[in-house]
């Protein structure tokens, strides 16, 4: 982070000096919430959660070398007191970022926020000093965490934005300004708390809203919610995808026989080759959005290409592919599922398993309300139809729905069953894998599968 004295720091925080002998002494960063990550130099930031009070810990971070707690209590130690912590640190990104030199690239979307982020910050970096948000630090909190972690160095800082309902990217968009806005899909996360997709594109389409005329709106052409924010911006709108209207398209789309996409890219400057490292087709529209973003940060189409080209995992349990020493593969993409990332996991799957058993364990996926009943059973069919040699599809309602489909498209008996949880799905498979199978493990994040490819592992 850029230096600031507490003197400097409680202005802008409109806070309360206590217990300060020297207000000049400067935070050095960074700032932190968790006791456990102070370092010397650091603020802490004291929330009050439901189980912990970050003011308990406030003796022991100073002892740490913490400069001081912004804290909504006096607590005997260095602190800068404001009413709301959580104001407090938005006002403080907010006026970091002002003085920083560093563009702002903030996305948002349904499924694949985090991929993406990745991507961007992958690709970015090659080019210059690039801050982003670790995982999925997408909130109120989160946001300007990351925010103040950049430094005068840094030339993108790329930040996650979660939408939980109307206002809340406005919310956001205003701590943290971005020059450039991404709309990655409309899907049905969370429909349930939003009442419908229209609402969630509302929300969603704030981003753009407060983007600056000669700023870009990154927007999805083959979503039609999607494209449908264009009028929202007075920004440049960039459009990516597959539809022949993009301005950032992928010709060509192909999966190679490990399961990696691999495609010519196209941007307004130019045309070339890329070979991803990440597994499924649904990372082509991620590594679309990152390539208009690059694109409009002056990267040519071979930089961002021989980037993209490059770029790994660098979060957890997204088709995290590992070897046993057996020769079993394990396919861990546990952290989330949607009917779309389904069938290209399973594609994938079938991609990287030609000529070799494979398995898809399978679980529900989430707020799908009306849909879902079909697209289970839709999830099942592919299976069938994509040659998949066994389904094992875990858990409730759900999982009968996946494995009637599988059933009903033709597979029956032993190719498609239906255990009732993961101990089941785990037992199944320690007794019936043979070297050389890939193994596909995926579900919504509430189902919790990551513990069925972490047992498979250890047995290896
Ligand atoms: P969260 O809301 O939990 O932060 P996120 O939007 O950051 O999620 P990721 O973590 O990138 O999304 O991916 C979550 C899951 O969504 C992945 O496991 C993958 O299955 C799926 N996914 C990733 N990209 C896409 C995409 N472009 N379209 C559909 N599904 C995707
Ligand atoms: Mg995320």
């Amino acid at each position: 982070m850029i230096a600031l004295s507490l003197a400097e720091i409680a202005a802008v925080v409109g806070g309360q000096t206590h217990d300060i002998p020297d207000p000049s002494v400067q935070v050095t960063g960074p700032v932190v919430r968790d006791s456990r990550e102070v370092v010397p130099g650091s603020l802490f930031a004291a929330f009050v959660g439901e189980r912990v009070d970050g003011h308990d810990f406030a003796p022991q971070v100073v002892e740490a070398g913490a400069v001081a707690v912004l804290a909504s209590r006096p607590v005997g130690v260095p602190a800068i007191v404001v009413e709301d912590v959580q104001s407090a640190l938005g006002a403080l990104a907010r006026h970091v970022v002002a003085r920083l030199g560093a563009t702002l690239v903030a996305l948002t979307g349904s499924a694949g926020k985090t991929s993406t982020k990745d991507l961007i910050a992958q690709v970015l970096s090659t080019k210059a000093p690039t801050v982003f948000t670790p995982g999925s630090f997408n909130n109120e909190i989160g946001l300007p965490l990351t925010a103040l972690t950049a430094t005068e160095e840094t030339r993108f800082l790329v930040l996650e934005m979660g939408a939980r309902g109307i206002g809340h990217i406005r919310y956001l968009t205003g701590l943290t300004p971005p020059r450039i806005g991404v709309v990655l899909n409309v899907g049905s996360a969370h429909i349930g708390e939003f009442g419908g997709r229209e609402q969630i594109a509302q929300a969603k389409g704030e981003i753009v809203e407060g983007l600056p005329e000669d700023g870009a709106a990154i927007l999805n052409a083959d979503d039609p919610l999607v494209r449908a924010m264009a009028p929202r911006t007075k920004a440049k709108v960039v459009l990516f995808g597959e539809s022949a209207e993009a301005d950032v398209r992928a010709e060509n789309v192909r999966l190679t026989d490990t399961g990696q996409p691999s495609f010519r890219l196209h941007t307004p400057s130019g045309a070339a080759d890329v070979t991803m490292r990440l597994y499924g087709e649904h990372h082509v529209s991620n590594a679309l959005a990152a390539a208009a973003v690059a694109h409009e940060l002056g990267m040519s189409a071979e930089e961002i290409a021989t980037a993209l080209s490059g770029a790994g995992s660098l979060s957890r349990w997204r088709m995290e592919v590992t070897e046993r020493p057996d020769g079993v593969t394990i396919v861990n993409d546990a952290y989330n599922a949607n009917p779309e990332s389904m069938r290209a996991a399973l594609r994938a799957l079938v991609a990287m398993g030609k000529g070799r058993r494979t398995w898809a364990v399978l679980g529900k996926m989430a707020e799908l309300g009306d849909e879902a009943l079909a697209e289970h059973d839709a999830v099942g069919r592919l299976a069938v139809r994509l040659n998949v040699s066994k389904l094992v599809a875990v858990g409730g309602i759900e999982a009968s729905w996946l494995q009637l489909g599988a059933y009903n498209e033709g597979s029956w008996g032993e190719e498609s069953v239906h255990v009732s949880d993961a101990q089941a799905a785990i037992d199944l498979l320690r007794s019936e894998l043979r070297p050389g199978d890939v193994v596909l493990v995926k579900a919504s994040r509430s189902v919790g599968l990551e513990g069925v490819a972490a047992a498979l592992l250890e047995t290896g």
